[in-house]
């Protein structure tokens, strides 16, 4: 099974797609921070402390 999509930060092609599990968006492995299960964007946020 093929998991393809667009990614919703860099608007590149997402292969596979990894969704966060903050505001669900479908991201790229590169837009996705496997460290917190969250895209860049949420990521960015959480380090900040909300
Ligand atoms: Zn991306
Ligand atoms: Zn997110």
């Amino acid at each position: 099974m093929e998991m393809t999509g667009v990614c919703s930060i860099c608007g590149g092609y997402a292969k596979p797609v990894y969704t966060c599990s903050l505001c669900g968006a479908m991201v790229c492995n590169k837009c996705f921070n496997n460290d917190l299960g969250l895209c860049r964007r949420c990521a960015a946020q959480a380090r900040k402390g909300f």
